[in-house]
């Protein structure tokens, strides 16, 4: 891998995301040498990339280049590789690129998406958790619009033009406001020709509210704001399947549709040698103590989605956000530090900020600790939150602009099919 040796201890971090990126940079003027992997060269903000997929921005300006983000720091490393195993007893990791060894190593792989079992589903269905998910998305829609002008056969252009969101936590409840607004600002222009009455947005949850984990009041306003879009959302509904033409559900309810979006659920990114039922719990996610340790491993931790911290709050563990990842991320650079000075590391304790969502244009839902709100307030709101939290100047600024542009002109110009999608069905 071409690391330099060096007579400090080296900390192997694996994943550059929101808890990866937290904690080297915690780390990153300090008397130790820190090895930075991930199988993308870029940092990712996952809650914007619905708006990928919806043409509302650019991918490169919700991504940031892992080696920029710390180039100024001299003993950081960054290498562009997948870790396929961890060999807990020889202190090695086992990558695409060639093995290393590491006196500390910290897992912040992130979650991937859980189809439970489901492999049709998986087959057939999109996932929107990376930026070449959010792209093959953005292409899909676009290409269903312009396949739905040239059919003549009725059903199969409403089937085209039917969208079914399976989850109705943020991902789901944004995407599905972003499509209506799609279907509402954009396709009558562009589609002149198209009925446009025919495009229909459907939002399926098995459990009785949207926004489980927010409050009922942000619910059930996120509900009516979707409503009032012309979303159709479909409560104790759950998916049993989906064969790239129908989605069957535990009802009578089914749906001939050539798009369904997976956003039901989501579980940790395990990789060989530390994914054994001895250290992985519910969502596949690793037990981890309140410093972040990984069961009997003084120098293995794991941080962000990937670790399950149970704490009197959360007894299943943090939620799998961004603020828990930081979090983690900043307090154990801290604790390395002290383990290393043979100092007691500090357990963990989460401040939570809340939750918000946004639906679309005006129309957020926000719960802080101590104050809920909902409509434009919570989306002026909702938006500063993101752009702050956004690395890299220009990333803040693109975005900014394109919102206020896209604000003004009820536009969404990055409706771009780049890198067509092949679909691997057809109806
Ligand atoms: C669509 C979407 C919307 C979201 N919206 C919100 C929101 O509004 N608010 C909020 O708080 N949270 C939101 N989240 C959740 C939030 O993004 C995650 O909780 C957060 O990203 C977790 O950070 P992390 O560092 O643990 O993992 P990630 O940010 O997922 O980073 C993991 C990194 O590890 C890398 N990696 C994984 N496996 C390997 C391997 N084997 N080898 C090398 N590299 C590897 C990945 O490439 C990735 O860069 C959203 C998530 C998604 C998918």
């Amino acid at each position: 891998m071409n690391i330099p040796k060096t007579s400090y201890p080296r900390i192997i971090i694996i994943g550059g995301g929101f808890a990866g990126i937290a904690l080297a940079r915690k780390l990153s003027k300090q008397e130790v040498q820190v090895v930075l992997l991930d199988k993308h060269n870029y940092h990712t903000f996952q809650p914007l990339l619905y708006q990928v997929s919806t043409g509302g921005l650019e991918p490169d300006s919700i991504a940031y280049p892992i080696r920029k983000i710390l180039k100024d720091f001299p003993n950081f490393h960054f290498r562009l590789a997948e870790v396929n195993e961890i060999d807990t007893t020889c202190n090695t990791i086992k990558t695409n690129i060639g093995d290393l060894k590491f006196d500390y190593l910290v897992v912040a792989s992130g979650s991937k998406t859980n189809y439970f079992g489901n492999t049709e589903i998986e087959k057939h269905s999109m996932a929107m958790k990376t930026i070449p998910q959010s792209l093959n998305l953005r292409s899909l829609i676009l290409e269903n619009f312009e396949e739905a002008l040239l059919t003549t056969d009725l059903h199969e252009r409403i089937a085209l033009m039917n969208f079914v969101i399976v989850g109705g936590g943020p991902t789901g409840v944004e995407l599905a406001g972003a499509l209506a607004e799609i279907k509402k600002g954009i396709l009558p222009k562009d589609y002149p020709d198209l009925d446009t009455r025919l495009a229909q947005i459907n939002i399926i949850q098995s459990g009785g509210c949207l926004l489980k984990g927010m409050s009922e009041n942000a619910s059930a306003k996120a509900e009516d704001f979707l409503e009032k879009l012309g979303v159709h959302v479909w409560k104790n509904v759950r998916v049993t399947n989906y064969d790239g033409k129908t989605v069957t559900t535990n009802s009578d309810l089914t749906f001939d549709t050539a798009t369904v979006v997976w956003a039901a659920g989501v579980q940790g990114a395990t990789i060989k040698g530390l994914d054994a039922k001895d250290f992985v719990t519910r969502g596949n996610r690793i037990l981890v103590n309140q410093c972040n340790q990984v069961k009997g491993f003084e120098h293995i931790f794991a941080i962000g989605d990937i670790a399950c911290m149970a704490t009197d709050e959360f007894p299943n563990g943090l939620p799998m956000m961004a603020q828990p990842a930081i979090q983690q991320g900043q307090q154990l650079g801290s604790n390395i530090l002290k383990l290393i000075e043979e100092k007691p590391m500090k357990p963990f304790e989460y401040k939570d900020k809340g939750a918000m969502a946004t639906v679309g244009r005006n129309k957020a839902v926000v719960d802080l600790k101590t104050l809920r709100f909902q409509g434009v307030f919570a989306w002026y709101v909702w938006m500063f939150v993101h752009l702050f939290f956004l690395i890299g100047f220009r990333n803040r600024m693109v975005v900014f602009v394109n919102w206020v542009y896209n604000y003004i002109r009820f536009d969404r110009e990055a409706r771009l099919i780049i890198r067509p999608f092949k679909k691997k069905f057809k109806l």
